[in-house]
Formats: C-alpha cells, structure tokens, sequence
C-alpha cells in the first residue's frame, strides 16, 4: 500500500487556514484528509490511543488475528468511502472481497442479487429467492414498486414496521427485519421507514455494483486509517493520538482548542462529546445532539476449526432465544497465511442488541454458541467454543421516525462532522466519511 496521493492534490487554498480537527474516526480523518488536500493545515487530536473510532482494529490479538472492534461491512454504494481509500492509496481489491449481495442463510435460502443493472438484476434475484412462495415474491416485488413510483419517499412519521406491515411474514423475518436492523441498527418496529427507503434506493436500485457487499479481508486499521494517518503526515498535517480535546474558546473571529489559536474548528468526536464542546457556543444544537438515543451492537467470535462456511457471509435465523443476524467466515476473509488464526474463526454479529446487554454478555454469547450449532449443524467439525463478545454499548444513534439531527456548522468557524449529523443516511461509514468531507469542504 503507497501512502502516495491516487489523485492531485487540488489547487491550494488562497490563504491556508489552521484546521483543528477533532476527533479521529472515519469522520475526523475523512475531514482531515479533505482540508490538507484543499491546502489547509491540518492538526488532528485523537483521545484514544489509535486512530478509527467506532471502526478501528483492537490493541488486541488472539493466537496472532488482529481483533476489531465489531465485524463490518461496506457496499458499493460507499463511493465516497471507497475515493477517500483512493486518495490515500489504498488499493479496494487488497482491502475488501467485493461480493455481488447475497443474504441467504447455511442452506441458500433468501435473496441473492445476480450480477447486472439494478432493477433487473433485483427482480430476477426475487423472482430466483428460495424459501420464499411464488405469491411471496410477487408481493415483495410489488411493494418494491410501489416504493419505485414513489421515488422512495414516504411519510416521515413511518417506522419500517409499519410500511413493510403488508408484506408476507416470511419476506418481512427473513429480509426486511435482518437488513433493517442490519443496515440502520434499529429494530423494524422502531426504525424510521424514510432512511430505510433511502438506503435501499441508494443500495439496490442505484447505479451496478452499488448493493455489491464489500467485505474487510485485513484488520479495520489496515482498511484505511493507518493509510489515512501515513497519507497525512505526509502532506504537512500533526496527529495527535491519546489527547482528549477539554475546551473550545471563542477567540475573536479565531478558536483556541485546549489554548491554541486556530482559524476553524471540525468537531468530529462523539456526540456526546460534541454536546459538552458546543454547548457554550450553541445551546440549542448541544441539546439536539444531546437528545440522541443509542442501540449496541455486539460481535461474537467463535473458534470452530476446519469449518468452511459455503460463503464469506451468511443470514441467520434471528430470534430472542438465537439472537445473531448474520455470521461471517474470517476464514475466507482474511489472509490465513499472515493470519493463520482466521481459519476456523466466525464472527456473529448482533445488532440492535440492546435485549442482549439486558441479558447479560455471557448469556449472550452461550446462546450464540447453540445457535452457531443448530443453525450450522453438520458445517460445524466440532463444538465451537468462545473466543471473546465484543460489545459496543453506544454503536450508533437509534434511528427512529422524524428524529432531529443536529446540522453541520454549530457556530461561525466551527463545523462538525459525524454519522449523527444530519443526512440521509443512518450511521454508517459512508455517512461519517460524507459529512468529514462536507465539513471540510465548508471551511
Ligand atoms: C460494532 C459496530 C459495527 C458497525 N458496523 C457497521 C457496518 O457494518 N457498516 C457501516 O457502514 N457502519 C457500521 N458501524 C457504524 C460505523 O462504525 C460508524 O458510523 C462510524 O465509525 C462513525 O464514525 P465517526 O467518525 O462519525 O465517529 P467515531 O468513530 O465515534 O469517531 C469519533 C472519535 O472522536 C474521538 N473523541 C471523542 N471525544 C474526543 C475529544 N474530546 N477529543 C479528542 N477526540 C475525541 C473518539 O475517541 C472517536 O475516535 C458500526 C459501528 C459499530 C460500533
């Protein structure tokens, strides 16, 4: 991987500006990496002692695997994700196993989009789902009509819930209910139906290759913010890891972050960290973010040695007693001969976990375990065991029917960037990159 520029760096700015960039997930780095490429000066301060947030690779391994925080996934639909990887120099292809999308469980059942433009390729991958009756599909074919003709809008009240109610049982358990919760991390009966039709327009029915799944083969370190950090140092920019910004001045038309004077400010840290930083500037965007709910999401690592799944990534059979959505073959995703301990190695992923932190971690992952052996059966060469439950209690904001988000310019000269910053998008890596980007282009 070069830490070379992809792209030229644009013209520079007619007079560089001192950035202070604060915060250093996808957001903050996005952000960073677009202010130095316009000219500016760039200085990034990040709390934790590695850079990537909420999508950053553990200071931890087990038998030698780099451990992340939580399994995730791109789709192509990420374009500005996948530019930024670009800029930096990262190469897609040694980075991500880029998939068409399939979410069928162990034995094929479920949607599998084939290859081709989207609105075909969509109605063949119904019309070939299997598990699923003839009037089923034609129903879930329909409905998807419907939500065409009406340019994928609906009213803002709507929870998924309540627009898919019309749906067969069997399309709305075995589709609509895992993408949800997968895609906007809250549950159907909560999430707002107008982001959900958002994200599928943009993922199934946008441009070929958008709904393709694009899988992490390396660490979420080695995905991009390592790249991200090297690229930057290279052209002029001070990162600063393990330094929690305490205040933000007003300094006339100028800002002083923890006492040094700087011309604009991108606050790209946490909500909630946001809320106390702006709250003497912006009461009332403070008490926005503040307002913000939150949903966990917890990651469950199994060992199964000699186990093959029949594909990188499989839907499960979700319910309170076998509470994973989807588990996924690091196995078949990471490289084995670097990483030898990613053979046998499956991550379970359970989002919208809040019941699973009222269960308790340990019953959680026990009750991972049989589901691992029920649902996978003869896949399965021996028990799994336990190897570590990964839990991010404040994985993302809950994404509920006519939520306000907080905007992206809290006062003159700051901005602020994060997945919890208004836009179409739920919280997603893209939807962080999109708004460091915005943030900095708005300086
Ligand atoms: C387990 C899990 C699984 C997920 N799965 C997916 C997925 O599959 N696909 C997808 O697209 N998205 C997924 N997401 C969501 C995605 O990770 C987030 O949307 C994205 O990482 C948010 O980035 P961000 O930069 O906005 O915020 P953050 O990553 O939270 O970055 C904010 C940073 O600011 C730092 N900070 C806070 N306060 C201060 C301060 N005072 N001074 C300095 N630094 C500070 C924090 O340490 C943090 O590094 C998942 C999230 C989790 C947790």
């Amino acid at each position: 991987m070069s830490a070379s520029a992809a792209r030229p760096l644009a013209a520079p700015a007619t007079r560089p500006l001192r950035v202070a960039v604060v915060g250093g997930g996808w957001a903050g780095l996005s952000a960073a990496v677009e202010a130095a490429s316009l000219g500016h000066q760039v200085t990034l301060t990040e709390m934790a002692p590695t850079l990537g947030g909420r999508a950053r690779r553990l200071p931890l391994q087990a038998d030698g695997l780099a451990l992340d925080n939580g399994q995730h996934i791109l789709i192509g639909a990420y374009r500005a994700t996948l530019a930024l990887l670009k800029t930096v120099g990262v190469d897609e292809r040694q980075v991500l196993r880029r998939l068409p999308l399939s979410l069928t469980d162990v034995s094929g059942r479920g949607l599998s989009l084939p290859p081709g433009p989207a609105l075909p390729a969509f109605v063949r991958g119904v019309l070939a789902a299997r598990g699923w009756s003839l009037r089923e599909r034609l129903a879930l074919l329909r409905a998807a009509s419907g939500w065409l003709l009406r340019g994928f809008r609906c009213d803002p009240r709507l929870t998924v819930a309540a627009l898919t109610a019309p749906l067969p049982a069997a399309v709305r358990r075995a589709l609509i209910e895992p993408l949800c919760v997968a895609a906007l991390n809250t549950p159907a009966s909560q999430a707002s139906a107008r982001v959900f039709l958002r994200v599928l327009r943009d993922a199934l029915f946008a441009g070929p290759g958008a709904s393709d799944l694009l899988l992490p083969r390396v660490d979420l370190g080695a995905l991009w913010p390592d790249a991200a950090a090297t690229w930057l140092r290279a052209h002029g920019a001070r990162l600063h890891a393990g330094r929690r910004v305490g205040a933000l001045e007003r300094d006339g038309g100028a800002w002083r972050v923890d006492g040094e004077t700087v011309d604009r400010v991108v606050l790209a840290c946490s909500a909630i960290e946001a809320t106390r930083l702006v709250g003497p500037h912006n009461a009332a965007w403070a008490a926005c973010a503040g307002d913000l709910r939150y949903e966990p999401i917890v990651t469950v690592l199994l060992r199964a040695p000699g186990i093959r799944l029949p594909a990188p990534m499989l839907a499960l059979d979700a319910s309170d007693a076998t509470p994973a959505q989807y588990v996924f073959d690091l196995g078949q995703l990471r490289d084995t001969v670097r990483e030898p301990a990613a053979a046998g190695t499956l991550a379970f992923v359970i989002s919208g976990a809040a019941d699973c932190i009222a269960r308790g971690l340990d019953a959680t992952a026990e009750a991972v375990r049989v589901q691992a052996v029920t649902q996978l059966g003869t896949l399965l060469p021996q028990a799994p065991q336990l190897l570590r439950v990964l839990c991010e209690k404040r994985a993302t904001f809950l994404c509920t029917p006519g939520l306000q988000r907080p905007g992206g310019a809290p006062a003159p000269g700051l901005l602020a960037a994060g997945d919890y910053i208004d836009g179409p998008y739920p919280a997603t890596l893209e939807g962080a990159v999109r708004s460091g980007l915005a943030a900095a282009r708005a300086l």
